[in-house]
């Protein structure tokens, strides 16, 4: 015990400190494969892969990619949704010595092409129908060869058959798959017989395992720098965090995106890692993930509160059998109260609210999923993780209670942003992160979050965290989303507008939401404006898109 004020509260069975194993990301497939080769590792709409299948395909991949003449440290972006490829992919890349680049299947060509060149990606492994938009923007990018694959590949009989049907129904893109010297199909690899993997020594302190790209707390996109290290320590913590006596004993959910680095660690290396089985969903479908908890039975279910609001949501949710789930960290946004109430009643398993971000691999916070522990905001720092919170500009370390910035460290942070020292300098101070995000710390350690930085309304004078009142919004029963932002006002500086989405079967006019917000905050905070929307856009793993909502209120006024 090291004397961290929230080290007193953590449970026996959780140490403050892990020795964590010096080993590369990949290292875990192969032991896994070697320990149980027969257990399941990958559920993908019904077809089942084996550890030692998982692992022999990474093996093809990366034994391949060392014959396109890729080099240790050499950038490979994948650019795939959830299925089975995009975990054999990531692993391939890892075992040949490459350097991973998540990259948003959703992306747009300026997207793309920006983060192919920053990252300077020699190859891309991307899925047939974005063939199109990868082959749009090649010339400009140091991309030498894209490698296809096609949903269809992991697919059972007879879906597989079925599939093309679905697909040019749904899409009208005509695509001219073709093996060539730059462009390679999966069958191929996976076909692929000479096995002479040349086996780098990775040093994983040192070597990078993955760039991520982030807005940051600038919102100017970078990658983020993640080693080896970085990414065992933090799914190294969040198994203790979990605890499990045994390996190979969870079910676990895939419904986050392994291209973000939060369904990344908390999915797909900690699946991996610890045995355990993921049930991959390549698209967040309400009635989709309903049956799939039915069927599948997970007992791990990570997620982000959009994802459990939309599910609470469903008319038919009473009618599924959702008890299999023991474990949800939610994580990316504000988990409402209401919200962990009602799911931990519906499924009688644990929702706990963790918090982290992609510059710490990503998760520093969480509560304990024993209630009886002490609860409260995101919970309290990981194993070797600290944490402070300082006030903002004077950076001096605050008191208990104090509004400021809150700052982490631990193994999990990383190295800094690629190619972007000014940028890395903004945010890591002697090993701490500044995390961008305001918060303070209660007597017991733990963390509350009020709001990020950059997202602070300052109207007449006063601060506004939108977090606050959307908070209010929240328990408004009518109401299903909310997400409030600042808009410019020629009097106040800045002025709240509040965006919100009304439950299905549910009226609510625009006074009686004013009158509402009167009755619960002060009169400077109650927004002036309401927009009713049917729906908010959201990212990839299902965060309010607030800056999209602002950009657009700037080019409205720019307009008038
Ligand atoms: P990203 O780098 O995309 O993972 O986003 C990280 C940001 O998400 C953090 O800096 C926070 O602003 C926000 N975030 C993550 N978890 C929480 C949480 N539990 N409560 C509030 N904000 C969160």
């Amino acid at each position: 015990m090291d004397g961290k004020i929230w080290h007193k509260h953590y449970p026996e069975n959780i140490p403050t400190s892990i020795d964590y194993e010096e080993k590369p990301l990949h290292a875990f497939l192969m032991e896994s494969a070697q320990r149980h080769p027969k257990m399941k590792a990958l559920h993908f709409m019904g077809k089942e892969l084996t550890y030692s299948q998982v692992y022999k395909e990474a093996k093809n991949v990366a034994v391949y990619l060392q014959a396109l003449g890729l080099k240790k440290g050499d950038r490979v972006s994948i650019m795939l949704p959830n299925i089975p490829q995009a975990v054999i992919s990531y692993y391939g890349v890892l075992l040949a010595g490459g350097t991973v680049v998540q990259t948003n299947p959703l992306y747009k060509e300026r997207e793309l092409e920006f983060q192919l060149i920053d990252s300077s990606s020699t190859i891309i492994i991307c899925l047939d129908l974005l063939l199109p938009i990868v082959s749009s923007v090649k010339k400009n990018t140091s991309i030498e060869h894209v490698i296809v694959t096609q949903i269809k590949e992991y697919l059972p009989f007879p879906k597989n058959l079925l599939y093309p049907f679905v697909q040019k129904k749904q899409q009208n893109v005509k695509i001219n798959l073709k093996q060539s010297k730059t462009s390679h199909l999966w069958q191929t690899i996976m076909a692929y017989n000479d096995m002479n993997l040349l086996e780098h020594k990775i040093n994983p302190k040192e070597d990078l395992a993955l760039l991520q790209y982030t807005g940051g707390t600038t919102g100017f996109p970078k990658g983020v720098m993640l080693t080896h290290y970085n990414l065992v320590s933090n799914v190294q913590m969040c198994k203790m965090w979990i605890h499990k006596e045994k390996d190979f004993q969870d079910i676990v959910l895939g419904v986050l995106p392994f291209f973000h680095v939060y369904g990344m660690t908390t999915v797909m290396n900690y699946s991996l890692v610890t045995g355990s089985k993921m049930i991959l969903l390549p698209k967040f479908e309400v009635d989709d993930v309903l049956k799939t908890i039915e069927k599948q039975k997970p007992t791990v279910f990570p997620g982000a509160p959009t994802i459990y609001i939309a599910l609470l949501n469903h008319p038919n949710i009473k009618k599924y059998d959702l008890s299999s789930i023991e474990a949800c960290i939610s994580g990316s946004a504000p988990l409402p109260s209401e919200i962990q109430e009602q799911f931990q009643q519906i499924t009688g398993g644990r929702l706990i609210e963790g918090y982290g971000l992609t510059e710490s691999s990503p998760v520093t916070h969480a509560n304990f999923l024993a209630p009886e522990y002490v609860q409260g905001g995101i919970g309290v720092p990981w194993p070797d993780t600290d944490a402070k919170i300082v006030s903002i500009g004077t950076m001096e370390e605050a008191v208990i209670g104090d509004v400021g910035e809150v700052m982490v460290k631990g193994p999990q942070v990383m190295q800094g942003y690629w190619n972007n020292p000014e940028e890395t300098e903004q945010v890591l101070k002697d090993g701490w992160l500044l995390t961008g995000d305001i918060g303070y710390m209660d007597e017991n350690g733990c963390f509350y979050i009020i709001d990020r930085k950059k997202d602070m309304i300052i109207a007449g004078g006063y601060n506004i965290y939108p977090r606050e009142v959307e908070e209010v919004l929240y328990e408004h029963e009518a109401i299903q989303e909310a997400v409030v932002v600042g808009i410019p006002d020629p009097y106040r500086g800045e002025t709240v507008k509040a965006f919100v989405v009304i439950k299905e079967n549910h009226n609510l006019s625009e006074e009686e939401l004013d009158r509402f917000c009167r009755k619960y905050m002060a009169s400077y905070k109650v927004p002036r404006f309401y927009e009713f929307r049917d729906e908010l856009p959201k990212t990839a793993v299902g965060k309010i898109l607030r800056r999209k909502l602002l950009d657009e209120e700037h080019s409205k006024l720019e307009k008038l």
